[in-house]
């Protein structure tokens, strides 16, 4: 089997509900499928985001030009099933474009998958769990009030792992926090995310005031290039840090490991380059000791199903990571048959070939903004 072209599809899907983070509010996402075509007409998809901030300036049409006019000569009349070597291809002629390479890689093994018929988690490391605890993510709002209707309709959908965006106002952040608990006691988990918001000295004031509220884990809270502060922050405070925008290629995060910067990692398929480049760092992450969380930027049910693929087949144990937040409510709408979505706090992994979902044309013609 042979691959012969790379098609991109640009989209724009609306957020539900404004999608604010201490980096500022959206209210569409920018997302691109990429489908691989072979000579014998199986069409692996992928799926990446222009998420434009950490540590991505990409565009769609900068991900569309890099894609049509530099990956697919290169690849064009490869075999499919060869992703290693064409991701090492792709690094060598473009580097660093993970986010660009993450939905090829992904398509790549949608192929290979339905070219066995078997879930891309077969081909990793078989199954480990057919079913996904996955985390809410609450977005920034107006209001204490508003903040905790949102966690009251995650809550009443099963989920007991929270995300909390905070960054902007500490006053705010702390009574979301003290809200949260007053109401849920200890029959949830609670995340602050500051997407790498604040000072060191804000970060380090704000973290010792949510000691008392059991906070699992503190995300990026400082500057994606501040190692040597999350590293001090990880002795000054109680509660455990997690490395998200941070940590994007392997060397990234050995960097990380090395200053014993972050005990707990966060990977995302675009920001990460895909499921094969994800389970290198999950590797890497375990062999650490590091807890893992399954991220995403806000995405379809395709780059969903990529991460819950690789949580079926990962043996280690794995947190409630949020990387099912597009599909759990964030996003008013979805481009597959049958799309994911989370019951009773749990995602159940595709069991059909590939990743398992199918593209639907009605949705992507609605959506797509290059015809
Ligand atoms: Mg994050």
């Amino acid at each position: 089997m042979k691959i012969t072209e790379l098609e991109t599809i640009p989209l724009r899907l609306p957020f539900a509900q404004p999608f604010k983070i201490s980096q500022g509010a959206r209210e569409t996402l920018e997302t691109l499928i990429v489908r691989v075509h072979t000579d014998e007409g199986i069409i692996g998809i992928g799926e990446t985001q222009a998420w434009r901030r950490q540590g991505s300036a990409e565009l769609l049409w900068s991900l569309v030009r890099t894609i049509k006019d530099h990956f697919e000569p290169l690849i064009a009349g490869r075999s499919p099933f060869d992703i290693g070597g064409i991701l090492n291809t792709l690094n060598e002629a473009l580097y660093n474009t993970l986010y660009a390479q993450a939905a090829v890689a992904d398509a790549l093994y949608d192929i290979a998958g339905k070219a066995v018929g078997l879930p891309v988690h077969k081909l990793f490391a078989g199954e480990c769990r057919d079913r996904v605890r996955v985390g809410g993510l609450l977005a920034m709002k107006p209001t204490v009030g508003e903040l905790m209707e949102s966690a009251q309709s995650f809550y009443e959908r099963g989920f007991r792992h929270f995300g909390l965006k905070i960054g902007i106002d500490p006053k705010q952040d702390l009574a979301n926090v003290v809200a949260l608990r007053e109401r849920f006691g200890d029959r949830v988990v609670l995340r602050v995310d500051a997407n790498g918001a604040l000072t060191y000295d804000a970060a380090l004031a704000l973290l010792k005031k949510l000691e008392p509220y059991e906070i699992d884990v503190a995300e990026q809270p400082i500057a994606i290039w501040d190692l040597e502060g999350l590293a001090s922050l990880c002795r000054a405070t109680s509660i455990p840090i997690m490395a998200d925008e941070s940590v994007s290629t392997d060397h990234s995060l050995l960097e990380v490991i090395r200053r014993r910067a972050a005990t707990v990692v966060q990977t995302k398929i675009a920001k990460n380059g895909g499921m094969y480049r994800v389970w290198r760092l999950w590797t890497l992450a375990s062999a650490a000791g590091m807890r893992i969380y399954p991220g995403n930027h806000p995405s379809t049910s395709v780059a969903t199903a990529a991460v819950a693929q690789l949580c079926a087949a990962w043996p280690g144990a794995l947190m409630e990571g949020v990387f099912a937040v597009g599909v759990s409510g964030a996003l008013g709408a979805d481009i597959v048959t049958e799309p994911i979505v989370p019951v009773n706090g749990e995602i159940r992994v595709p069991s059909g070939p590939g990743l398992g979902v199918e593209l639907d044309p009605d949705a992507i013609a609605r959506y797509r903004i290059d015809r």
